[in-house]
């Protein structure tokens, strides 16, 4: 099968002043719901923080480096991992995918299913020690969170603008995002327009679904009668590089013993994707071999 695309672009404004992302990820969230199984909020949940991660990861510059988004939060939705690479490659879970919440509307407002909880950036490049980030949820919306985490931690001024649109069947109607962020010598009267743009654009995945690309919206809401250019526009996946190999390393782990208790066939399922990798009686035999 191949995997779900959507593109990820990355430019300037105003003589990059400001630095810009976008992108268009309503395959890859829609394969994320259906490989999960996902009901409406973890859906709306996950479709955030794919977007998210995605726009981050415009930034990423070594090979194979890689950012995470984790939620840990007390309410019932609880939370959940995104993860992408410099390669475009994306993948997560919820914590939560199942969940449905007694009042109809509440199954629509993810900051209300999470309640309190942290925002957490991992960032990780090559064989250096990861790098994080933490803060507190803001409102759980995910975009807001985003932007505070920028600010916050990086202190790097940044508007964001994330979407994702869900009908009835559970279909994604529309999944995107934008951010935008104040280089250090960026015009403060420029800064305050393109926030109050930012404010003033209807929701991004409302826009796609009325027919608008990303470009669309950008010309037309975000940086309307302002400079700007892509500079670069690249595709983006979901990808798990999950393996039998990998189960394998981590079965290892388990220590001797442990394997040595396994009676029968075992089936690990990677969370990420929902593959199971089975170990018959002999391979685990074969594995605890290898350990002496
Ligand atoms: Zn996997």
């Amino acid at each position: 099968m191949m995997s779900p695309k959507g593109s990820l672009l990355r430019g300037s404004i105003a003589d990059a002043q400001f630095r810009l992302f976008a992108c268009e990820t309503t395959a890859i969230v829609q394969h994320i719901r259906d490989i999960h199984d996902l009901y409406p909020l973890p859906s709306i949940l996950m479709g955030r923080l794919i977007t998210a991660v995605a726009l981050m990861s415009g930034e990423l510059k070594a090979p194979h480096s890689e950012i995470s988004i984790r939620i840990d939060a007390d309410g019932p939705l609880k939370g959940g991992i995104v993860i992408a690479n410099k390669e475009g490659m994306l993948k997560g879970y919820a914590f939560v995918p199942q969940l449905w919440l007694p009042e109809n509307q509440d199954n629509f407002q993810v900051g209300k299913g999470l309640g309190k909880g942290t925002f957490t950036v991992i960032r990780q490049s090559g064989l250096k020690a990861p790098y994080q980030g933490r803060i507190e949820l803001l409102d759980g919306e995910i975009g807001t969170d985003l932007a505070q985490y920028y600010h916050q931690s990086e202190q790097l001024p940044t508007a964001v603008n994330l979407g994702v649109l869900i009908d009835q069947g559970a279909r994604i109607r529309a999944a995107g995002g934008i951010l935008i962020q104040a280089l250090p010598q960026a015009d403060t009267d420029l800064s305050l327009q393109i926030e109050e743009n930012m404010k003033n654009t209807p929701n991004v995945s409302d826009l796609m679904d009325m027919g608008l690309t990303i470009e669309d919206i950008l010309n037309r809401f975000v940086l309307k009668n302002l400079s700007w250019q892509i500079s670069k526009s690249t595709p983006i996946r979901f990808h798990c590089d999950c393996s039998k190999a990998r189960f394998a390393r981590g079965l290892l782990l388990l220590g001797k013993d442990e394997l040595q208790g396994l009676r029968e066939d075992i089936s690990p399922v990677c969370h990420y994707c929902n593959k199971a990798y089975t170990f018959t009686k002999e391979e685990i035999e074969n594995l605890i071999k290898s350990l002496d």
